[in-house]
């Protein structure tokens, strides 16, 4: 099929092609187990992941960016009170957009070509992805609003890390980075533009080192035969038994001991 703007987050553009955000869903980041029963049940059209405030005041500020807030606005209407006001959250992401746009140089990097669509072929998977902002030849910039962008994540057996790798991002601009030199023969450096949802939200422009990104392709590549099975309903996925969608369909067949209830913390 050929993707638009209109079919690109369809379920048949999803069963069809793989993405960053299907990927994780299958795998997982530091910040979020995988589910691959969640993940085939939402191909399937079984089950739809819940958009919760924080992903609907990011996709807020991207829809800013991209030029179409009003057509964001007329397919949300939740983001309003009953009196037809904005709700306190986006009324905060208002401020995240004000705060961007009195900096130059975090708005240069929002000057590119606006939700550019690609597809490729990448270890055996046809791929699709969407830019936020790209700049022919030089750059890929993605936007992102988070909640801190200098607050510390602790990860098991890890230690801490910064947002950028717990919620795989460097696996992001990774495969960006890849379908975009499949395309166009160009090898492109690849930014964070991010901004906090803070009281003062706080703004900056991350690099991705190119190791990160190098580590975070390799790491695809070991993961994407399994997915490419799963959806080809050739194995059974594996219930995670922590995501919303496991405990919803939890069929209780036996009782458990009280040391069974906080698993491998
Ligand atoms: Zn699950």
């Amino acid at each position: 099929m050929k993707l638009t703007q209109e079919n690109y987050f369809s379920p048949e553009a999803d069963r069809e092609y793989l993405s960053v955000s299907q990927y994780k869903k299958f795998v997982g980041t530091m910040g979020r187990v995988g589910c691959e029963a969640e993940a085939m049940a939402c191909l399937n059209g079984e089950w739809a992941m819940k958009k919760t405030t924080s992903l609907l005041v990011g996709s807020y500020v991207d829809a800013h960016f991209e030029g179409t807030l009003d057509l964001f606005k007329a397919q949300n209407p939740d983001i309003f009170t009953k009196q037809g006001t904005l709700k306190a959250e986006y009324r905060r992401a208002e401020e995240v957009i004000n705060r961007i746009e009195r900096d130059d140089y975090f708005m240069l990097h929002m000057q590119g070509e606006k939700q550019v669509i690609m597809t490729g072929e990448l270890f055996g998977a046809e791929w699709k992805i969407k830019m936020d902002s790209y700049f022919p030849d030089t750059l890929i910039v993605d936007l992102k609003c988070m909640k801190s962008l200098r607050e510390a994540n602790w990860v098991k057996d890890s230690g801490y890390m910064n947002f950028i790798t717990y919620w795989g991002y460097d696996l992001q601009g990774a495969i960006y980075q890849k379908i975009v030199e499949i395309n166009t023969g160009k090898k492109l450096p690849v930014k964070i533009a991010a901004a906090s949802k803070e009281e003062y939200p706080d703004i900056a422009v991350i690099q991705v080192e190119q190791s990160l990104m190098d580590a975070a392709l390799a790491e695809v590549e070991s993961n994407v035969p399994k997915i490419l099975a799963l959806k080809n309903g050739e194995i059974e996925p594996l219930r995670c038994e922590m995501c919303d969608y496991c405990k919803h369909t939890r069929v209780l067949t036996h009782s458990i001991w009280t040391e069974d209830l906080l698993g491998e913390v």
